[in-house]
């Protein structure tokens, strides 16, 4: 079964990150859209992320009334450095095709990854656009290390060395970030709507990122 992996920290997750699965489980005819919270996220090392308990009880609590989206606890129960590579392995044994699903902002800095030239023989991606961003197939702003290796197919797929695909994937744009509900909440702002009801609930009853 063609399955989505959403990874990040979500600190917490918000409905921008909701909004994207939704559609691109839809779009993409995906069974189900795993949302993997990073245990250590190998990029955000510099700055403190909140208990890894109550980022996935803020997921638990999102995806609980949607069944197309699940939480994955694996690389909470893998710990360590969580590195996608192992992540995509392991999934792919369990089910058989895989999208990996991120944001344009991420993607730019795939190069980065460890063991980043796997990730492309294990999953196809879809990559979320924004309105803002123009047509990346034919711009320069694809890592060079990855647009050696890609060839245009149409205005929204690439196709890599690998055989596997990259599609450019336009979503709703919800201008909504983690670090602004951090932000705001450390300001004791309000961040209604930002994420889903029971979400603001919990973090209210736990006074989560309060300053
Ligand atoms: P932070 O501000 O702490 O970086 P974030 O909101 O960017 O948090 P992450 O956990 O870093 O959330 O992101 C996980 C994934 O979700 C990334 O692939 C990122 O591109 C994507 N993403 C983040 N915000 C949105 C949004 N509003 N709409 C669509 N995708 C998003
Ligand atoms: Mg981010």
């Amino acid at each position: 079964m063609a399955i989505g992996i959403f990874g990040g920290t979500f600190d917490p997750v918000h409905i921008g990150h909701m909004r994207a699965a939704e559609e691109i489980r839809e779009s993409f005819g995906i069974e189900k859209v795993f949302f993997v919270p990073a245990y250590i996220p190998p990029h955000k090392r510099g700055r403190r992320v909140s208990d890894v308990d109550h980022r996935m009880e803020m997921l638990r609590i999102a995806v609980r009334n949607n069944p197309f989206l699940r939480l994955s606890e694996l690389e909470i129960r893998r710990g360590g450095i969580s590195y996608s590579i192992d992540t995509l392995e392991t999934f792919e044994k369990r089910y058989g095709e895989l999208y990996f699903i991120m944001g344009l902002d991420a993607f730019l800095e795939i190069d980065t990854w460890h063991r980043y030239e796997e990730l492309f023989s294990h999953a196809d991606f879809v990559i979320m656009l924004r309105p803002i961003d123009r047509d990346i197939s034919d711009s320069a702003i694809l890592p060079e290390t990855v647009r050696r290796l890609v060839r245009k197919i149409d205005d929204t797929t690439l196709l890599h060395t690998t055989g596997k695909k990259i599609y450019l994937k336009r979503v709703t744009q919800l201008d909504i970030s983690s670090t602004q509900i951090r932000e705001a909440l450390s300001r004791n702002e309000s961040i209604r709507y930002l994420v889903p009801e029971r979400v603001e609930r919990f973090i209210s009853e736990r006074g989560l990122y309060r300053a």
